[in-house]
């Protein structure tokens, strides 16, 4: 596809979601006037071109947000908790509706492909529906009490708004994971995207709040485009806010858990991964291959679950290696719009060179290169933000191996026994997901132990990143805490209180404590 026809592609997609021009990047339950406010210029990694300006909050705009979100909340928590779940499950139903303008807009101001920007979308619709049906299920426990004539139980209250933070690699189904499961249970939520994917995140919202207000359902979501420092320190010091689920760098996210849990508040923290696979001799080896290209290369390795390392029994290295070069070698890298193109820009020119100061320090540091990743112009598209992948060949005492590099940068390392790639496998600060590949089920089982991956992922014969809804997402180590989306990561999102009743005519303690009066 030439230029000429991404600047189509644009024209379409904007008219399509009415996104031209200046648009508001506030909505706290009624979109922001555009005047006298600071604005951010959204630009296209795929030809660096412009595509609309958005208006920045203020300190004035953030407080209106917080106040209406609170009284959103306490007209939103008296909803039961199923007809909540079924305001929800129509959301999902619209976005099946939309979902190929949205996902055009992630592919126009992310960089996705076609495919990809859509399935993102596809996550949103199955997490609303999931969220629907959890509506019918936020469960409690009843113990039997010590105590005669005595009921006791735990009971899950709404929290109140919740301060969503998002990243730009996933512009809105992370969004969706925590406000769609956080609105079943009863609170409102407050969203500070990354300004990269301002955009997208005004193009959910202006389709979300439309059908809310159809659905005469209260607006319980509010957006704040703002500076990332500044909104985000904005919602790390606020005490109206309880939880705040933030994903993003491990470094930003440390520096605003410290805030947060400073005012006693919560936080659900999704930060940076270094995701490694461990190939042996026992594994499919074309498995294994499309296992590891897809985690690498997908999303030009800006996911959070990318494969970044793998480790690779030294009797089949050299020919599992080689395949990797020739599959790094044949992938067609560009517009993402292009049919058969898997690799498209990196976000913008900051990640290119931090991607490719990576590959150098790799080299000072005595890796191979392998397959050289370079500054790449594509026809039509000569501003994009275009790289090849590399591979290096690394060894684990080269500190930049256990630094996570947002880009197609992937280090190869050789192991001899099981036990060797477990540790290796494990010596990073980061645990967000992992996989094996293998059809041994000794060392399937050896990697899901208590000494195997130290991951909150493990996969067995499938990539690193592509997770599902229905499973809780998260890390562990400096990957921060907390779940996210499916089985019980609801919880964070209430609280839990016990209750006791007593029904009797007398009042017997607990621990049979005597205390007659
Ligand atoms: P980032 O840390 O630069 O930004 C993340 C968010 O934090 C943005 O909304 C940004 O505006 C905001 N922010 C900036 N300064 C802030 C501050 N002082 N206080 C509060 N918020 C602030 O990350 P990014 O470059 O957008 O995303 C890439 C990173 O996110 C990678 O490290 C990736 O691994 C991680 N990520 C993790 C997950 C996960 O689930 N673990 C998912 C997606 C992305």
């Amino acid at each position: 596809m030439s230029g000429q026809n991404f600047d189509s592609f644009r024209e379409g997609t904007l008219n399509a979601l009415g996104l031209k021009g200046l648009n508001s990047g506030i909505f706290d339950g009624q979109w922001k006037d555009l005047k006298g406010r600071n604005v951010y210029k959204s630009s296209s990694p795929v030809d660096g071109k412009h595509i609309a300006d958005l208006t920045l909050a203020n300190r004035e705009d953030f407080d209106s947000i917080v106040r209406n979100s609170r009284k959103i909340f306490e007209e939103w928590r008296e909803y039961t908790a199923p007809r909540r779940g079924e305001i929800i499950r129509s959301l999902g139903d619209l976005l099946v509706r939309k979902k190929k303008e949205l996902g055009a807009l992630v592919t126009l101001e992310v960089g996705k492909t076609p495919s990809e920007g859509e399935g993102e979308i596809q996550e949103m619709i199955d997490v609303a529906y999931f969220a629907s049906g959890l509506s019918r299920q936020l469960y409690g426990l009843t113990m039997g009490s010590e105590r005669p004539f005595h009921r006791l139980y735990e009971q899950w209250v709404p929290l109140g708004p919740v301060g969503i933070i998002s990243a730009f690699n996933f512009p809105a189904a992370v969004w969706s994971w925590n406000s769609m499961i956080a609105a079943v249970c009863g609170d409102t939520a407050i969203w500070k995207p990354s300004t990269k994917a301002a955009l997208v995140a005004t193009g959910v919202m202006h389709a979300v709040s439309e059908a809310l207000s159809d659905l005469g359902a209260p607006q319980i979501f509010s957006l704040m485009v703002s500076r990332g420092n500044e909104g985000g320190e904005w919602i790390s010091n606020e005490p109206g806010i309880p939880l705040v689920s933030f994903t993003g760098s491990t470094n930003t996210g440390r520096n605003l858990y410290q805030k947060v849990s400073s005012r006693m508040g919560r936080s659900i923290l999704e930060l940076g991964g270094n995701n490694a696979a461990i190939v042996t001799e026992k594994s499919d080896m074309n498995v294994a291959l499309k296992g590891v290209a897809f985690g690498a290369l997908a999303t030009a390795g800006q996911r959070c679950t990318s494969t970044r390392r793998v480790i690779i029994q030294d009797s089949i290295y050299e020919e599992f290696v080689g395949k990797l070069q020739k599959v790094y070698s044949n992938v067609k890298i560009g517009n993402p719009n292009d049919p058969g193109v898997l690799v498209g820009p990196l976000i913008d020119g900051k990640a290119v060179k931090t991607y490719l100061d990576a590959i150098e320090t790799a080299r000072k540091q005595g890796g191979k290169v392998l397959h050289q990743g370079k500054s790449m112009k594509i026809q039509g598209l000569e501003e994009g933000n275009y790289v090849s992948p590399t591979i290096v060949e690394a060894k684990q005492d080269m500190p930049i191996v256990k630094v996570e590099t947002f880009g197609p940068l992937l280090y190869v390392f050789k192991y001899h026994s099981f036990d060797e790639a477990l540790k290796m496998h494990n010596d990073v600060p980061q645990g967000l997901s992992s996989a094996i590949f293998t059809t041994d089920i000794r060392e399937e089982e050896e990697f899901l132990s208590a000494r195997g991956s130290d991951c909150g992922i493990a996969n067995v014969n499938t990539s690193t990143a592509g997770a599902e809804i229905g499973g809780a997402f998260g890390g562990e180590k400096e990957t921060g805490y907390g779940r996210e989306s499916g089985t019980d990561s609801w919880k964070a999102y209430m609280r839990r209180q016990t209750v006791t009743k007593n029904f009797g005519k007398d009042v017997p303690l607990s621990q049979g404590v005597k205390f007659d009066v």
